[in-house]
């Protein structure tokens, strides 16, 4: 008899497991590791934000809340996004989440049936391929230009179109690049989205973090009501991976339905972790400018050091906090001949983690998160500049 559900079947494991176990057996021994491969802020969560959880305790505000989040946080999400944005959603029109990966999730299994296709950027964020394959739908990747800085643009997008699309995800700024639509490409995407009936998932993961140019989402535009879904997340913006707090924004319909899958499902986020998304989102944002300050001048420095090293070359990143050096130069040697083999030795012999590119869809990078601080650059960049001179 089989044992497990054909579904589990059709994902896997994150592709960055192999590199986080290797890094975590070589820490055991002692080893001082560099650690790029995180994708997590290293600031510490605001106090303020801190404290309303620690109210929230001692108000003993721990019972069971609402399955979509309790007013007063969906309110001063649709609220904020509003103010940033210039979006007009009402408080029905957006779920509370435990993280931005369930909305995504609980967005992807509401929409998408066997055999539907969903549009995929590469490079991409390594969940939304196995998220879209458990739900039963088809990949359709879509290749983007390095010399065009991963760029994603309508006309790609629109050349990948078939009657079987069913939506298109898109990550602005993007992990793993740092990539940034434009304001023109995204009006034109949301409105042939509009036009074609198909449903575009703007994964907003990293919106607070784009470096220049005017802070944009999709949804602003008047086209964006009935096809458009916002994926949102407080981890990056306010340093809070570990609370689990996310949200989407959409039709109500949509969210009704994601609310129900959620109902069924984990319930409510963590009562006390919704009052501190709370203070996150209608607090004081002074925060968020500081880390996205310090982010920028983390690339800088980065971007300085990569290109010290001979042969590797790597686009700008406009948002996020990651680099995508391109390392071909290096690869297809013995003991090198995969950017896999290769952040594997980086990791062996120069204890610098990183990620292969192999988890992104493409074969001749590796990535590596700058959210570290600025002496952990200096000491990881001089161990990869020693390591590839020996290559
Ligand atoms: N989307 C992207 C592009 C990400 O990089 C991440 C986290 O790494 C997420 C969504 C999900 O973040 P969370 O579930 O912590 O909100």
């Amino acid at each position: 008899t089989r044992v497990f559900a054909e579904r589990i079947g059709r994902i896997e494991v994150s592709a960055t497991m192999a590199v986080t176990a290797e890094a975590a057996k070589l820490r055991a021994q002692g080893h001082k590791l560099v650690d790029f491969g995180a994708g997590e802020p290293h600031f510490a969560t605001p106090q303020h934000i801190k404290d309303a959880a620690i109210q929230a305790i001692h108000d003993n505000f721990t019972r069971y809340t609402v399955v979509s989040g309790i007013p007063e946080v969906r309110k001063a999400i649709v609220e904020r996004h509003a103010a940033d944005f210039g979006t007009d959603y009402a408080p029905e029109e957006c779920v509370f989440t435990t993280g931005g990966k369930l909305a995504l999730f609980n967005a992807i299994q509401v929409l998408i049936d066997h055999g539907d296709e969903v549009i995929l950027p590469v490079p991409y964020w390594v969940s939304y391929k196995d998220i879209i394959q458990y739900a039963g739908g088809k990949v359709v990747y879509l290749e983007t230009d390095e010399a065009e800085n991963f760029r994603i643009t309508a006309d790609a997008i629109e050349a990948a179109i078939t009657p079987r699309t069913k939506a298109i995800i898109l990550n602005s700024p993007s992990n793993p690049a740092g990539s940034v639509v434009s304001t023109a490409d995204l009006e034109r995407i949301v409105r042939l989205a509009h036009a074609r009936g198909i449903f575009l998932m703007l994964d907003e993961c990293y919106s607070y973090l784009q470096f220049n140019g005017e802070m944009i989402s999709g949804a602003s535009f008047k086209e964006a009501k009935e096809h458009v879904i916002v994926l949102g997340s407080l981890s990056k913006t306010y340093a809070m991976t570990g609370w689990r707090a996310g949200y989407a924004l959409g039709p109500k319909a949509i969210i009704a339905a994601m609310s129900k899958l959620q109902s069924q499902s984990t319930s409510s986020t963590a009562s006390m972790v919704q009052k501190a998304s709370l203070a996150a989102v209608a607090g004081p944002q002074e925060c968020v400018a500081e880390m996205r300050a310090d982010y920028i001048k983390l690339r800088d420095r980065i971007l300085a050091r990569l290109a010290e090293i001979p042969g590797i070359t790597c686009t700008k990143p406009e948002g996020a906090f990651y680099v995508y050096p391109n390392v071909s130069a290096y690869l297809g040697r013995p003991g090198a001949q995969t950017a896999m083999e290769l952040a594997s030795r980086l990791l062996q012999e120069a204890h610098v983690v990183s990620v292969p590119g192999e988890a992104f869809g493409t074969q001749s990078h590796i990535r590596l998160s700058y959210a570290v601080s600025h002496d952990n650059v200096e000491e990881g960049l001089a161990r990869m500049k020693q390591f590839f001179a020996k290559l």
